[in-house]
């Protein structure tokens, strides 16, 4: 992907996160239901991928994590920890160590429908999304 953060913050985002020194894999969902609303994050805990999705935290402004108070996720989870490290890091840089990977599920960052044009899956976003950024 060329820009992950204008992907994790578009709205209908599910991605994997590699850490290919440590061996860690995480995935996400960020989702921002409307307009007024901020991000809220849930992280896959279980074996079904489709469901098995606990919310982790909110994240306001496009830049600030909150882990949340109903999360049965704790805080200094690595999950946790990830993705508060991942989001801090692309917000002032913009770039990633050469170890840590991100992708996309496959899955449009913005309406989440299924990409199938291979251009649409270099960027994260169907063609009709891709112009609404
Ligand atoms: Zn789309």
């Amino acid at each position: 992907m060329k820009d992950t953060l204008q992907f994790i913050l578009a709205g209908n985002a599910l991605f994997t996160v590699e850490n290919a020194e440590t061996g860690n894999r995480f995935t996400f969902k960020v989702r921002k239901p409307d307009d007024d609303k901020p991000h809220f994050v849930s992280v896959l805990t279980g074996a079904d991928n489709e469901h098995d999705y606990s919310f982790l935290g909110t994240v306001f402004d496009g830049n600030r994590f909150r882990h949340g108070r109903k999360s049965r996720i704790a805080p200094t989870a690595q999950s946790a920890r990830a993705f508060e490290w991942l989001l801090r890091r692309l917000s002032l840089r913009n770039d990633l160590p050469d170890q840590v990977r991100v992708c996309h599920c496959g899955k449009c960052g913005r309406c989440g429908k299924t990409l199938t044009v291979p251009e649409s899956v270099d960027s994260g976003f169907g063609p009709e999304c891709i112009k609404h950024l």
